[in-house]
């Protein structure tokens, strides 16, 4: 792959170095431990003793002092390499970010430095059985018992609880004033009494494992809402753009991983008198898939510089875009690169097949393709709202 040319020297220096440790894992890494029912614990410390899980997060925490845009090019070449870690999407993208920037001197203290360097992960908690892509629907609520928050509702396909010290979850409180529900932000520890998790059993052969939560009255303390009561949504926001510039990271890596696997292949393998890439049939969906690549990766990076510039609302359209365009160039590179192998598209050996149903999941998470078309229809088009 050429070196995206809109980056820094710097940037261009991380990418290459975090492509070596890649390489030293790979997809046989992350193969052998999804059989073993492991976690990829090994490459996780590796990653942080480098400092790149918390490239992003503020020096004075122990982080790296760099933004999004660093932390999506971790990422992408481990993706790329075959060994994406997805917890990075959730633990210093979402939950650092929105500590980083709101959290309390005391909650930043307690959690950024172990976010930073690996020791401690943390999950994230939107999605309800009942609201779905309608997070305004969502019924988990807090209520105040004297100085405490009593927490009470369900969330569902919560990635990696099991192995997070502690869940951010999206509730809501009753304002006092108007009577309505706002969402807010609670630090749920993973021990919390009441607070139970059930894995769902999915098709999907990753480490990280979905859960469906039950909040069953878990009591926190006051200094488990994470910033300011009255600023929920906009905090809330300021994690949803980061979560979905790394889902556009981890569908680029995932995407390089394959059309990398189908190039090889399409120049090795040869069944008349030259090797099937000399076909257009084989040759011209793979080069699309590239283009595709390379269009998704720029959307990508508009997103990450407007974010890392503060532009919370403008990186709101280009994040949106990057998701959709990364999610959709990687369900198409996957599926050419199978197609490319023709019987051994199907093979463990060749490891591609289980990409599949991988690559499925940024069309639908954090947000579908359908939900950013209507983002796009509505904010950027002005067209009225069916729903
Ligand atoms: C592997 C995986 C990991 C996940 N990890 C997390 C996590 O860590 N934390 C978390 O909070 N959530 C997580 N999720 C949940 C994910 O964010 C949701 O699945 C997603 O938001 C979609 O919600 P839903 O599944 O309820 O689908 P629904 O909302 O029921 O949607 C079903 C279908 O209807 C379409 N649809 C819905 N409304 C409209 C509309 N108005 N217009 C057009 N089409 C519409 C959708 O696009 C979709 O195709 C994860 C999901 C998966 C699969």
């Amino acid at each position: 792959m050429n070196a995206p040319v809109l980056e820094t020297e710097e940037h261009q220096a991380l990418r290459a170095a975090v492509a070596a440790l890649g390489k030293r894992y790979g997809r046989a890494y992350m193969t052998r431990v999804v059989r073993d029912e492991g976690h990829p614990d090994e490459l996780w410390a590796d990653a942080a003793k480098l400092g790149y899980l918390g490239v992003n997060l503020p020096e004075e925490y122990g982080g790296g002092g760099g933004g999004i845009a660093e932390l999506s090019i971790v990422l992408e070449e481990l993706g790329a390499a075959g060994s994406p870690l997805l917890m990075m999407v959730v633990s210093p993208a979402i939950c650092g970010t929105v500590i980083a920037r709101f959290g309390t001197e005391a909650q930043r203290r307690t959690w950024l430095p172990g976010l930073a360097d690996g020791t401690r992960t943390m999950a994230f908690g939107i999605t309800e059985p009942d609201a779905g892509s309608n997070s305004h629907r969502i019924t988990t609520t807090a209520r105040r018992d004297g100085d405490d928050w009593v927490l009470t509702g369900r969330k569902v396909f919560i990635s990696g609880v099991d192995i997070a010290d502690a869940t951010l979850v999206v509730g809501r409180t009753e304002d006092a004033r108007t009577g309505k529900l706002k969402p807010c932000l609670f630090i749920v520890p993973r021990d919390a009494p009441g607070f139970t998790r059930h894995r769902i059993d999915m098709e999907l052969q990753a480490p990280e494992k979905q859960f469906e939560l039950v909040l069953d009255e878990v009591r926190l303390p006051a200094d488990a809402l994470v910033g300011d009561e009255d600023a929920g949504l906009l905090q809330l926001f300021a994690g949803l753009n980061p979560e979905r510039i790394m889902t556009a990271a981890f569908s680029l890596g995932m995407a390089r991983f394959a059309l990398a696997r189908a190039v090889e292949y399409a120049k090795e393998r040869s069944v008349w008198k030259s090797p099937i890439g000399a076909h257009q049939a084989i040759a011209h969906p793979l080069a699309q898939s590239h283009i595709e690549i390379e269009l998704a990766r720029l959307m990508m990076q508009k997103a990450a510089r407007l974010y890392d510039d503060g532009d919370d609302l403008g990186a709101g359209e280009a994040a949106n875009m990057a998701k959709f365009a990364a999610a959709d160039a990687c369900v198409k590179a996957v599926d050419q690169a199978v197609h490319t192998l023709g019987g051994n598209g199907l093979t463990k050996e060749f490891g591609l097949a289980s990409l599949i149903v991988a690559s499925r999941v940024a069309r639908i998470a954090p947000v579908s393709r359908e939900m950013i078309l209507n983002f796009v229809s509505h904010q950027s088009l002005g067209l009225p709202k069916s729903y």
